[in-house]
């Protein structure tokens, strides 16, 4: 390992700083490892593509975007005193106040000096004979460092409609995941909004009540449970602060990063009466979670007919909400609830009560162009102002594939991975020495509370560098083997459940041409976690450590 001292070497005539670390992208997962890595007296360099910190709460800016985690779960657990001076005001943060508490977070920290924003990272290459990572940026520069940490994010390449014109629409266009800096005013125009996941659910209800006329393009009608958001319960809040080691271990331990009660009984075991008394609990209480609905029974996860039950509950309760039975059919879904991404909504399906609201069923009239003026569908032709395109992420991979990764022998990492992702651990790649990814494909990621499962891998990996400088350890590189073996695992464990037969970007299926996967580990953080310690326990077993 080098010194923590940074120097200049002129292999190629070019100066190129050498460093301890690179860290690619400096939200949540970036900044904590930088924290880390300083801590061990490594020299850093975070670059950010942002003209600010935030990842994902500094892109989504979107109206109504806030995380569907509790503020008292989706925080870091590192610093003692840090989660014991920060207030949190809603059940669910919105998107403004996560980006206080994480800018907060860099200041506290002193973070800011070692990250620089507005540069982008578009290759790692590693020289085998030095056995470091040469980065380069779209800045012009090359940094030349040991270790190269992705920190790129799940959810942070967006993806557009499959469709032609999208550059020729002359109106404003919008992109949740890529939101302008000041605040957008929709009052008095004609809006499109493209997309009805967690993204769409959110900023729907908040741009109807100011456009004239808002459209929503939906293909696959999801499934909302009523956010409940609300200011926090100051009691709830000294509660927790009260017994936060306790709580944090409890929710390492668990199945999604957020400890809930075990359940005990399959849907099918309990009468009808009993089931849907539960399912009412949990939509009417304001203080349930996303996954209080997922976790209520042992079976609704891996038996259709279980599933069914909540999916049935659910699809009553539109019924109920909207009044124009034809609209209220449409945005019942028909599928398996919970394995695409349940969503959290507020005022949702009322949104659609509103005589400026369009519902538009693109499933049966699919979109065949955007226009200069607005959205054709095989039907119908739509002038608008504006569109919001709400239409997700190439996730898990996109980030990492849009930096030109290679490693021994040159090799790329997107034609290692084009017949789907292969990580150990999800978190290491055999061919790419010293390359870690925080909350990578094959992790639980987001399977889980993200908070939780950045700050295990970022843990780990601080605590893999640490053995292996005190072991003189130059190289630490996933075994193939291991590697297999792990993937193998992530889609073994995958199949047990009904994740695989639901179209989602959990199984890649959003973005054409994208292998049809699992992309994450949905054998719970609990037990990810253990085997992650075990590996470390055992002399970082499937990892060939060189010196
Ligand atoms: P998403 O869940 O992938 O939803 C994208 C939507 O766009 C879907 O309704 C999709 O329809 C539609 N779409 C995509 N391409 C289309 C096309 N060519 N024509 C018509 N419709 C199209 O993306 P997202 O809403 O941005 O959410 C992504 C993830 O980010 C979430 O699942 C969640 O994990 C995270 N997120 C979380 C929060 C939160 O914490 N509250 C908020 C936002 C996002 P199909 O379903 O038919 O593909």
């Amino acid at each position: 390992m080098t010194t923590t001292s940074e120097r200049s070497a002129s292999s190629t005539g070019q100066k190129t700083r050498e460093i301890d670390a690179v860290v690619v992208g400096a939200g949540f997962a970036g900044l904590y490892t930088l924290h880390k890595l300083r801590g061990l007296g490594l020299s850093v360099q975070v670059y950010e593509a942002g003209d600010g910190i935030g990842g994902t709460w500094y892109w989504n800016r979107y109206p109504g975007a806030r995380v569907d985690v509790k503020s008292m779960y989706y925080n870091y657990s590192f610093d003692p005193e840090l989660e014991q001076e920060w207030e949190w005001t809603e059940k669910l943060p919105p998107q403004p106040e996560l980006l206080r508490y994480i800018n907060h977070v860099a200041d506290r920290f002193d973070l800011r000096k070692d990250v620089q924003l507005r540069t982008r990272v578009t290759a790692a290459v590693y020289d085998e004979s030095a056995a470091r990572w040469r980065i380069t940026t779209d800045q012009g520069e090359v940094v030349s460092a040991r270790f190269a940490i992705m920190a790129t994010g799940c959810l942070s390449a967006p993806k557009m409609v499959e469709v032609p014109g999208i550059e020729t629409f002359r109106g404003r266009s919008f992109h949740t995941g890529n939101w302008p800096d000041q605040e957008v005013d929709f009052s008095g125009r004609r809006v499109a909004v493209i997309g009805t996941g967690s993204s769409g659910v959110q900023v729907i209800p908040l741009v109807a009540e100011t456009a004239e006329k808002l459209t929503v393009f939906q293909r696959t009608a999801n499934y909302v449970l009523p956010a409940g958001n609300h200011a926090i319960d100051p009691e709830f809040q000294r509660d927790i602060k009260s017994r936060y080691r306790e709580v944090r271990k409890a929710n390492r331990e668990s199945s999604f990063g957020i400890a809930r009660p075990e359940a005990t009984t399959g849907a099918l075991e309990v009468s009808e009466d009993e089931r849907n008394a539960f399912y009412r609990a949990v939509w009417e209480d304001k203080d349930s979670e996303l996954v209080s609905m997922l976790t209520g029974y042992t079976d609704t996860l891996t038996d259709e007919a279980a599933n069914e039950t909540a999916a049935q509950f659910i699809r009553d309760r539109i019924a109920e909400i909207v009044t124009d039975p034809a609209v209220a059919e449409l945005l019942q879904p028909s599928g398996l609830f919970g394995v695409k991404r349940p969503v959290l909504g507020t005022d949702y399906y009322a949104t659609f009560n509103r005589p400026n609201v369009r519902l538009v069923d693109v499933s049966a009239t699919p979109l065949t162009e955007v226009t200069e003026s607005g959205l054709e569908t095989t039907q119908e032709s739509f002038e608008f102002d504006d569109i919001i395109y709400a239409t997700g992420y190439d996730a898990m991979t996109g980030a990492l594939d849009a930096v030109d990764i290679r490693g021994r022998g040159g090799a790329a990492l997107r034609e290692k991975w084009a017949d789907g992702p292969v990580t150990y651990l999800g978190l290491a790649v055999a061919g790419f020495p010293n390359l870690f990814t925080i909350t990578g494909p094959g992790s639980p990621a987001v399977l889980s509370n993200m908070l939780v499962s950045i700050e295990q891998h970022v843990d780990w990996v601080a605590d893999a560098i640490d053995t292996m400088r005190s072991k003189g350890v130059t190289t630490m590189e996933a075994r193939a083997d291991a590697e297999q073996e792990w993937t193998r695992h992530v889609g073994e464990v995958g199949d047990m459940t009904l994740y695989p037969k639901v179209d989602s970007w959990y199984v890649g299926s959003n973005v054409p041409g994208k292998p049809r996967v699992m992309y994450a580990y949905i054998g719970g953080v609990g037990a990810y976690r253990e085997k992650c310690d075990q590996v470390a326990a055992d002399d970082y077993d499937g990892f060939t450590l060189a010196r």
